[in-house]
């Protein structure tokens, strides 16, 4: 037999026939490696394992472990139709009922003569019983219970094979493995994470006498996952700003002078921050690639005019594109307001226009007459063409796919265009880092002064009149309100019709004397356009609405926001909606109606403005799974990292990678070698990102 291979199938191994090899194919094992790599997904902690004569005089309900021997079984009947499961357990020191209430299958895999571990409270049930909310068999008839600590891996498993097969497989085959496996990270990456070596990681994540130890070994599998990722993806990035050298705009002083000495107020320290960032791209020389998150009404627009007139004072064109047309004229209307000091005005691009102005304005961007345009994704038609794009804006960047994205910098194909896009969901820096790590990120953490404040308060159900008063007192006093319902899925009829209703109540029973407007997502875009556009003309006074509203939709006058059930929506998801209001000078309530369950979540984010923080506590919350970003950045799917908890990590990767790709592009130095070997054996193509490009 040829010697065992890290590569050797599976099969390769003992007591793994034909049939289990299959099973673990399953699961992705198909080699020893996979098999080394398949690492528990838990473990059961019974390193406090009391005397069953101890476990019996504890209290109802109190948490117990113990370790016993089945000496016999039953399943019996109960009165309301349920089937309980129950075994008795012995120890050295006494004996103690198990019952597992509507598991009677349970008698196929608990037999007399297993030696079985169990977790869980002690129950009344016609005397003591144990109720095990964990049980692991530890062994068959004649097997002793198991020498080593008792920190148990439970594994990922899959039908036709149990966690107990899985944990025996690994502990057969660990030792023989082990020191197949070599370190494959530079020992200053490894230092600087404070990590242990790999086979040292993989033995106590497999075999820990403490939960602690497992940790450890984890962190390390986590780390160079994390690593990997942060390699490929700043590699990604050094070729896409390598590839097509950017232009290299110079500061004129000249209209962005104007800008700032015609601008009603003074910018934020975090726009000129972020601003500065900007800049320093425009004037290098390679491309921009850079992403400008900022919570809404944080002032992204003025941050991207100032880029776009850098753009302009160079002889190039800028244009701006935004998801829908209400947001593309609100762009509009507040570059004409700011630039109309400088005597310029923005054209206006939308599909809305009769197609003799589409095409009056075509001739002016080919022509170069007109030198700064907002639009839709009618920018991004074919017959659109520019003499000069030299600098590309895209707001709410999520809104639109990475081809339409890339299409309009495509505009200017020979000389590349600088590409700033604009977010106005707050994605935690950890996640920024993984699911953006091949854009810069700036940040405007903080919102312009003046601006009215948004109280937020927890109201309950007997309080409605009270809130209801209160909108009427602010309509009277010429404000107008939101009120949300929360549709999750538009297309969930039973939600939808619940949204009608409410707005059809209000309209009729509690504010006949107001005119009520409803948005849902079921509505064509340009009928949700038309009754957003009645709201902030004032022509409605309070308007119903599903999650639909337009993030980013300016209507300054309104100043109340009831969301009905928050408890449904996420944290992030709330503050989102929150931003709609607060937008003018006066200040502005946000009423949260939750129905039942707990208030805590809410307290917390009615504590804060902060999206930033707000995020935090969403990823906490959720874990990374679910969040917009994730999704937008489509499958980053770690196995070992999680980046609720691997932030610092994550942050350190994302350093070290970008560190060593601009120091060795391509990965060459020799101690490299097996890092580059890992990424190719990971990600598709991977090697290929790592060749070296001539010139
Ligand atoms: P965002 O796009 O980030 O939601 P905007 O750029 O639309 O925010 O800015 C919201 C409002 O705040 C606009 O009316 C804008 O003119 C104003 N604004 C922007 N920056 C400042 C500032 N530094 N001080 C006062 N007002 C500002
Ligand atoms: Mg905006």
């Amino acid at each position: 037999m040829p010697p065992l291979r890290l590569e050797s199938p599976v099969q390769y191994l003992k007591g793994v026939g034909q049939r289990r090899a299959e099973l673990l194919a399953h699961l992705g094992i198909r080699t020893a490696r996979d098999l080394l790599f398949h690492i528990p997904f838990r473990y059961l902690d019974a390193t406090t394992v009391t005397p069953i004569a101890r476990a019996r005089g504890a209290a109802t309900g109190e948490d117990v472990t113990v370790v016993g021997r089945v000496i016999s079984t039953a399943v019996i009947p109960t009165r309301r139709g349920l089937r309980v499961f129950q075994c008795v357990l012995k120890d050295e020191s006494g004996m103690i009922e198990c019952g597992w209430p509507g598991r009677p299958f349970l008698e196929r895999t608990i037999t007399k003569g297993t030696l079985l571990l169990a977790t869980g409270p002690i129950r009344h049930f016609h005397g003591k019983q144990l109720q095990p909310r964990e049980w692991i068999v530890l062994g068959g008839e004649d097997e002793e219970a198991p020498a080593r600590g008792l920190v148990l891996p439970v594994y990922p498993v899959t039908e036709g094979l149990t966690v107990r097969q899985m944990r025996a497989l690994l502990e057969q085959h660990l030792g023989a493995l082990l020191p197949l496996v070599e370190e494959g990270l530079p020992a200053a990456w490894r230092q600087a994470a404070g990590l242990v070596p790999l086979p040292e990681a993989l033995g106590v994540v497999h075999r820990p006498a403490r939960i602690e130890e497992a940790e450890q070994g984890r962190r390390r599998l986590a780390f160079e996952e994390l690593m990997l990722l942060q390699l490929v993806l700043a590699r990604a990035r050094w070729l896409a700003k390598r590839s097509r050298a950017g232009i290299r705009f110079e500061v004129k002083k000249d209209l962005t002078t104007k800008l700032r000495e015609h601008l009603p107020f003074e910018l934020t320290n975090a726009q000129k921050r972020c601003l500065k960032e900007i800049v320093g791209d425009q004037t290098s020389a390679v491309r921009m690639h850079r992403l400008l998150q900022g919570d809404v009404g944080s002032g992204k627009t003025v941050v991207a005019l100032f880029a776009m007139l850098l753009a302009v004072e160079n002889g190039y064109q800028a244009a701006m594109m935004a998801p829908t047309e209400i947001l593309a004229e609100q762009h509009a209307a507040t570059l004409q307001r700011l630039l109309a000091p400088l005597g310029m005005v923005p054209e206006l691009l939308i599909g809305r226009l009769s197609a003799g102005e589409k095409a009056a304005i075509r001739d002016r961007l080919a022509s170069g007459a007109s030198l700064l345009v907002v639009g839709t994704h009618a920018l991004i038609q074919e017959e659109v063409g520019f003499r000069r794009l030299g600098l590309v804006v895209i707001d709410e960047q999520h809104r639109f796919g990475v081809a339409q994205r890339a299409l309009l910098a495509q505009k200017n194909a020979e000389e590349g265009p600088d590409v700033l896009l604009l977010s106005a969901t707050p994605i935690p820096r950890t996640l920024a880092l993984a699911v953006y790590g091949d854009l810069d990120v700036s940040r405007l953490d903080e919102l312009p002064p003046g601006r009215g404040r948004i109280r937020t308060a927890i109201r309950e159900e007997r309080s409605r009149p009270k809130v209801y008063d209160f909108i009427r007192s602010e309509i009277a006093a010429g404000r107008q309100a939101y009120v949300v319902y929360p549709v999750i899925d538009e297309t969930e009829k039973l939600d939808l019709k619940a949204a009608t209703k409410m707005a059809e109540l209000l309209a009729k029973e509690v504010f006949p004397e107001f005119r009520v407007g409803l948005v849902h997502g079921r509505l064509a875009a340009d009928e949700r356009d038309r009754v957003m556009r009645r709201f902030r003309a004032n022509e409605m006074q309070v308007l119903v609405a599903t999650t639909v509203i337009e993030v980013g939709i300016d209507v300054p006058n309104a100043t109340v926001m009831v969301i009905e059930h928050p408890e449904r929506f996420g944290l992030a998801q709330l503050h989102q909606l929150r931003g709609r209001i607060g937008r003018g000078v006066a200040e502005s309530q946000c009423i949260l109606m939750p129905g039942a369950g707990s208030r805590e979540r809410l307290d917390r984010f009615a504590d804060t403005l902060d999206g930033f923080k707000i995020a935090e506590l969403d990823l906490a919350e959720r874990g990374h799974g679910e969040l917009v970003g994730a999704k937008q950045a489509g499958p980053v799917e770690l196995r070992y990292a999680d980046f609720a908890r691997d932030g610092e990590l994550l942050a350190l990767a994302h350093r070290l990678a970008r560190e060593t790709i601009t120091a060795d592009p391509t990965l060459s130095a020799k101690g490299l070698r097996p890092v580059v070997v890992e990424i190719g054996r990971r990600f598709e193509r991977g090697l290929e990102l790592f060749r070296a490009i001539p010139g």
